[in-house]
């Protein structure tokens, strides 16, 4: 298949490993921002072959796992609000919040609808004018430019039922948060492929600018994910940190710069919350003033009650990089995939599913 094979063909993945192998003479550690590097890194078995002194680490790339429980809390308040319907990504119904799921709120009566994407959201408020549908905004700079073109098209089509609770959060804050908290030591970063399809290579230049850490912009498969470890092998090595794009093929220096207009047009920046990292400013997107009807948070006076975490998990140490899966002591005994304790387990982009899945090496 023209763009899968050609990034799985064993012969030049020996080639790569034998680069890194070659260069590589000083213990590092790269995180990979994104949950869907984590998946790849574990199917293909990567972490296993790359030499002893290569440490690859997840990072909080996964929007599902970020949402902080006080947000999950509030999806489920709003749930409950009578005749209301809300619409959410698959993941979201399964994930614990302090003391239930969406799915938990379903079961007792809630109008909570699966949709693949805003639009069958959109669809599901056109054939309701009579009731409140709020889309549930989780997801990062790929998904939110378009929520913001839905909100648009609600907004053309004068339709007075659909607002959006935006959960969005912005990438480069996540990393910058990690960085400067200091927890872990980062040699380097895999970038997300996806996410700087859209906010372009140059997003990430405050790295290698500002904290010396390099910067190697990935697509998905194995072929990929080497070729992007060993630029970041090579700059470590070198000590001439930079970004390099290693998925060209999909990537700009400025990204996509309509889809980002759009996005922007809708949302402005506002401090969010993360699993892991807490508020961090400037690291979501809000409603501007004039989309403030489309803006569930502001609609629905919904109290979610007092927000706890579940004893024992430790997403937010996975998703700061402190923590590997496997080192909870939860992982695979009470908690699993069919009993995730926290979304790190349930997402399909979450680094414990990943590590259950594929095997802690990827065996
Ligand atoms: Fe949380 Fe389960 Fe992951 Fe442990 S294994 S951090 S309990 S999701």
């Amino acid at each position: 298949m023209k763009y899968v094979d050609e990034f799985r063909e064993p012969a030049l993945a020996h080639k790569l490993l034998a680069r890194i192998k070659a260069r590589s003479t000083q213990p590092i550690r790269l995180m990979e921002f994104c949950g869907g590097h984590t998946h790849a890194i574990m199917r293909y078995g990567l972490r296993t072959l790359l030499p002893p002194t290569v440490d690859l680490r997840s990072g909080p790339g996964c929007p599902v796992c970020v949402t902080a429980n006080a947000d999950l809390d509030r999806a489920i308040a709003l749930a409950k609000v009578p005749d209301l319907i809300l619409t959410t990504f698959g993941d979201m119904v399964r994930v614990p919040g302090s003391i239930q799921t969406l799915q938990d709120a379903k079961a007792a009566g809630a109008d909570v609808r699966m949709v693949y994407s805003v639009l069958d959201a959109l669809k599901i408020a056109r054939e309701n004018p009579a009731r409140p549908v709020v889309f549930l905004g989780v997801g990062f700079e790929t998904t939110a430019p378009t929520i913001a073109a839905a909100v648009l098209q609600t907004q053309a089509e004068e339709l007075k039922n659909l607002s959006v609770l935006s959960l969005h959060k912005l990438t480069p804050p996540a990393t910058r948060a990690i960085l400067d908290a200091g927890q872990v030591a980062v040699h380097g970063i895999i970038g997300p492929g996806h996410v700087t399809t859209i906010i372009g290579a140059d997003a990430w230049e405050f790295l290698p600018a500002g904290y010396g850490v390099p910067v190697a912009i990935a697509g998905f498969e194995p072929l990929d994910i080497l070729r992007a470890v060993a630029d970041l092998v090579d700059m470590i090595e070198d000590g001439k940190p930079a970004v390099s794009n290693t998925y060209a093929r999909s990537v700009t220096r400025q990204g996509n710069t309509t889809a980002l207009e759009v996005m922007n047009s809708v949302f402005h920046l506002g401090a969010a919350k993360w699993r892991g990292l807490g508020t961090v400013p400037a690291s979501g997107l809000t409603f501007r003033p004039e989309f403030a009807r489309f803006d569930a948070g502001r609609i629905f006076d919904v109290d979610p009650g007092p927000t706890r975490e579940h004893r024992g998990c430790r997403c937010g140490d996975v998703l700061r990089g402190t923590l590997t899966p496997p080192e909870c002591p939860l992982f695979g005994t009470a908690c699993t995939p069919a009993r995730p304790i926290g979304p790190c387990m349930v997402s399909g982009e979450g680094a414990c599913a990943a590590y259950y899945q594929f095997g802690q090496d990827g065996s």
